[in-house]
């Protein structure tokens, strides 16, 4: 299908705003369906590789996710580097968390996916298919909803929708077009992502240990000595480690991270990411609208869920329109409802339960400790409740 930039007026049944990992998924989704799709893009995906040949922003995709993308049919496409174990500590404490598939009779807990490239693999799937109309290069710059139509405004054009779904992230301008409020939580937090070279494999295993001032998280990479860096931490000191000489960088890592990988002998440029959870005040603010994604919910990375979120968003968004004929209209009177209730209600607990973390974590003080240090040796011995938060955190749902 044409990429069509500044056509004439038209009309679809749904339109997707966002063609970020999450919006360009959902638009596949639909697609597969059936469904005539058309996915508004301001700017088409690109990779940037970096100085190892890698991108510097990675996610962590859970099963679920991974169930989504093989549904879709593009998980074929990528390169997963699998994590079999993770460990987790705190550098003021003496217990470390170890999450391990092979509890869960897994062979991985989850996958890490190279932003760049797996938008690009989405992308391609897009292009290949006949239902999706792709309009890239026009930003949406307002939106009219009216009792039977959406209608966005893209520059001089305009798109006639259904149903329209906002995943155009953080700061969605379907979020403000639509005047829906946006609850933000300061995290305190800026992320510096980067990729380093170690001198120890990572052998699948990804690391994390909370710092006094946030955690640094060593995730393995697609080669044995290569690992990706997401340092959360005060602005200033994420501004102070991005400006240091690379060696000094380098040895600082390693030095925090107690050597897990042994020196770290080269790092790529570092990036640095402002961090503030956000939840919208509705995920449904007319009868015609939804968003999804970022777009509905940020949350601190500091567990690698905020995609995963957004992936679950897709699914359940793909469920309740599988239940419709597709001569239906997408936005018949209330069936989105109970979509958007209880896609807000898990993105609420999942904001808290990142916010709860935190401050866990950054408790100064001897109760602080107690219980970071109990807390984690007690959790580890827990058995049959570990392995229910592991399945809980890896999307798999209730174990039976
Ligand atoms: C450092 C860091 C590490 C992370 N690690 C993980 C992890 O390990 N696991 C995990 O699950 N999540 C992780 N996340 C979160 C994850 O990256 C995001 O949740 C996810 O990328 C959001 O995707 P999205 O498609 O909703 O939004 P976005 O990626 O922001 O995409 C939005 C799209 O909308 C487009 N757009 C915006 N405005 C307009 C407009 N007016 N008109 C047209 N198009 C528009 C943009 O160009 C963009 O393509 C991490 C985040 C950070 C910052």
């Amino acid at each position: 299908m044409p990429e069509q930039a500044g056509s004439a007026d038209a009309a679809v049944e749904i339109a997707v705003v966002g063609g970020g990992l999450i919006g360009a998924v959902a638009v596949l989704g639909i697609a597969a369906q059936g469904r005539r799709v058309a996915l508004v893009e301001q700017a088409a995906p690109a990779t940037a590789p970096g100085r190892f040949g890698h991108d510097l922003r990675n996610i962590a995709a859970a099963p679920a996710t991974r169930r989504l993308l093989e549904d879709v049919d593009v998980w074929r496409a990528l390169a997963p580097v699998p994590y079999r174990a993770m460990r987790v500590w705190d550098a003021r404490g003496t217990g470390t968390l170890v999450f391990d598939a092979a509890e869960l009779d897994r062979e991985a807990l989850g996958w890490m996916l190279e932003n760049g490239p797996t938008q690009v693999a989405v992308w391609d799937a897009l292009r290949a298919h006949p239902n999706v109309v792709l309009r890239v290069g026009e930003p949406v710059a307002g939106v009219r909803a009216a009792a039977d139509r959406v209608t966005l405004e893209l520059g001089a054009a305009r798109l006639d929708a259904a149903l329209l779904i906002g995943a155009d992230g953080a700061r969605s301008r379907v979020r403000a077009a639509l005047g829906v409020a946006a609850e933000t939580h300061e995290t305190g937090h800026a992320a510096l992502a980067t990729v380093v070279r170690t001198s120890a494999p990572h052998a699948g295993v990804a690391y994390q240990c909370f710092l006094e001032d946030g955690p640094l998280a060593l995730l393995p990479g697609p080669e044995p000595d290569l690992a990706s860096v997401v340092w959360s931490q005060p602005p200033a000191a994420a501004a102070r480690r991005q400006a240091l000489p690379e060696p000094a960088f380098c040895a600082e890592i390693a030095r925090c991270m107690d050597a897990c990988l042994g020196t770290i002998r080269a790092s790529d440029e570092r990036v640095v990411f402002p961090l503030q959870q956000l939840l919208a005040a509705s995920f449904h603010p007319h009868p015609r609208v939804l968003l999804i994604g970022d777009a509905a919910h940020v949350l601190h990375p500091l567990a690698g869920l905020g995609a995963n979120l957004g992936f679950e968003d897709v699914r359940a968004l793909l469920d309740v329109l599988t239940r419709l004929p597709l001569a239906a209209d997408p936005a018949a009177p209330g069936i989105w409802r109970a979509f958007a209730r209880q896609r807000r209600t898990r993105a609420a607990l999942m904001v808290q339960a990142m916010a709860g973390l935190q401050r866990l974590y950054a408790a100064t003080g001897p109760l602080g400790q107690l219980l970071r240090n109990t807390g984690v040796d007690w959790f580890n011995r827990s058995g049959p409740l570990k392995r229910q938060i592991m399945a809980e955190a890896m999307g798999l749902g209730a174990l039976h």
